[in-house]
């Protein structure tokens, strides 16, 4: 193994293609490998005949891999969509960060492995001009598959650090109708964050990203806070 000049240890994978002429990087995802090791992750992420990859992959030491050069499409988002634009892949970078996820034992994200992400993600959003808000998780784009990185992801801890926004609900956000808006209500405040409303479990994915202690799927008063609060800080 070669260590770059930006620190990261290539591991080279053959699963990208072009990014689509005129297609600039605007999102940045976040993601977790969900294998039961390492090793077995990175494996996939470079074999042929999985047809997956991400641009780099955190492992829960810290070290960095790299396997997909930024200006490449590598495919680690499949079907998904954000903002009513699908194909996720052509606009987007991905990490992959290394825990056995949901299936295989899901974990804590060790504090070296968090810092290591928080460098990394800012990094590329500097290089490419990402906005904070447009740093997601797998199941904000794709939530009726996907449920990574997941409730004990440090979304809080990132965005101090300027990585993906947390919402600060003010009184401004509180509203009457809480107890009385009905399912079609919420889902378009959430269609208007960014999500697609042609999913199901929407308000669920929310909640494993902005309201982590709450995983109901149920829209109580503090879910639909967190959820105003970030419309009005991203101005949608
Ligand atoms: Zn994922």
């Amino acid at each position: 193994m070669m260590r770059t000049g930006s620190g990261c240890i290539e591991r080279p994978s053959p699963n990208h293609g072009p990014r689509p002429e005129g297609v600039g990087v605007e999102l940045l995802i976040l993601h977790y490998t969900g294998m039961p090791t390492a090793e077995s992750a990175l494996s996939r992420l470079c074999d042929p005949a999985a047809q997956v990859s991400a641009h780099y992959t955190v492992d829960e030491d810290g070290a960095i891999y790299a396997h997909v050069p930024e200006d490449r499409r590598a495919w680690h988002a499949g079907l998904s969509s954000w903002r009513g634009r699908a194909d996720v892949n052509s606009r987007s970078i991905g990490i992959e960060i290394v825990n056995p996820g949901h299936e295989f034992g899901y974990r804590p994200f060790p504090a070296a492995q968090m810092a290591a992400v928080a460098d990394l993600c800012l990094d590329i959003m500097g290089r490419h001009g990402i906005a904070p808000a447009d740093v997601l998780g797998h199941s904000d784009i794709a939530p009726a598959r996907k449920e990574d990185p997941g409730e004990l992801f440090d979304w809080p801890g990132l965005a101090a650090r300027g990585i993906g926004l947390w919402p600060h609900p003010t009184p401004a956000d509180d509203s009457p109708l809480d107890s009385a808006e009905s399912a079609e209500e919420v889902a378009a405040l959430l269609g208007r964050y960014g999500y697609d409303t042609a999913e199901s479990r929407l308000l669920l994915s929310f909640q494993r990203h902005f309201h982590p202690e709450r995983l109901t799927g149920e829209p109580d008063p503090e879910t639909l806070r967190r959820l105003r609060a970030l419309l009005r800080m991203t101005g949608r």
